[in-house]
């Protein structure tokens, strides 16, 4: 290879580096990339456009999990109609979280909205995220759009949609990310959506402000883990799609977290002397430590503990 062409292509791989660590503009354009689970399953995913969606094809129209960041549910409508020429008749949102349920606004009014109860009471307040309080605090979205896209119907623990090759069944096990974080189950296709409560491999967001508990998450997962059957395939909250065996280690780290956070309070350790001494144990392979996100789940829990 000639030295000028090395060097050209040295300057466009650098070229490349520095576009990569960017972060792409509020303006930029919003880009929905597919991956497609099966013919009627696809997750819908864009950098910098929030959590994960799913949106699944029923016989009479299109049910969609969480809607992304302000501004995205029009893209993710606008790629739903190159997928299918079917409407969507609803929304599940598997938490209220921002940037799962901000795109809900720009739905059409006559879209199901579906959450788990104490959702419906998080998503009406709209409060600050522990942690995001900056990017968090402004007002009430659904406010904004006169309660477009709120929640209109709710569950408990358990509900059943449709039947069938359409059935969609949603579960609640207790707190863990917020205290309405719901599982989202396409029996027929053998897949969960599991929301931000399996965000990724790594420590968890507890958001104390919205209910979220370090003592329970790992109970939590685990419940979910034993309760549910016949899932192959895990649609995580920001991730890739994970495996059933990857939600039993979730749980398992959860646990052995708040063990550990348990050990350190008790051998009067301050939180930031215990959050300086943590490091994922050498067992989570593919586990991506969070030094900030680590030290605020150990304020949670001792917060939790000392009650
Ligand atoms: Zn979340």
């Amino acid at each position: 290879m000639k030295r000028g062409m090395v060097l050209g292509m040295l300057l466009a791989i650098g070229a490349l580096a520095t576009i990569k660590a960017q972060p792409p503009a509020a303006n930029a354009p919003k880009v929905i990339e597919v991956e497609k689970l099966k013919d009627n399953l696809y997750v819908l995913r864009g950098a910098n456009g929030g959590g994960n969606t799913a949106v699944f094809v029923r016989a009479d129209g299109v049910a969609v999990v969480d809607a992304k960041n302000p501004g995205w549910g029009k893209p993710i409508l606008d790629k739903i109609k190159e997928l299918t020429g079917k409407p969507v008749t609803t929304i599940i949102n598997t938490h209220t979280h921002y940037d799962h349920v901000s795109g809900n606004v720009e739905f059409p009014a006559t879209v199901d909205v579906i959450v788990q109860e104490n959702t419906k009471a998080n998503m009406e307040r709209m409060g600050p995220v522990l942690g995001r309080e900056a990017a968090t605090s402004g007002p009430n979205i659904f406010k904004e759009h006169g309660g477009v896209g709120l929640p209109k119907r709710t569950f408990k623990d358990r509900m059943t949609i449709g039947k069938g090759a359409d059935q969609i069944d949603l579960y609640y096990f207790g707190r863990g990310h917020t205290n309405g974080d719901a599982f989202v189950v396409f029996p027929a296709l053998r897949v969960m959506h599991a929301g931000d409560i399996f965000a990724r491999k790594g420590p968890p967001l507890l958001d104390a402000n919205n209910g979220g508990s370090g003592t329970a998450i790992g109970d939590t997962l685990a419940k979910a883990h034993a309760a549910v059957k016949g899932i192959d395939r895990i649609i995580t909250g920001h991730s890739t799609v994970m495996t059933w065996a990857d939600l039993d280690e979730y749980s398992k780290f959860n646990k052995d977290f708040l063990a550990w956070v348990t050990a350190a309070m008790k051998s009067g350790k301050t939180v930031d002397a215990a959050a300086a001494e943590y490091a994922i144990p050498q067992s989570y392979t593919g586990y991506t430590p969070n030094a900030d996100q680590t030290k605020s789940n150990i304020g949670v829990i001792y917060n939790e503990l000392k009650k």
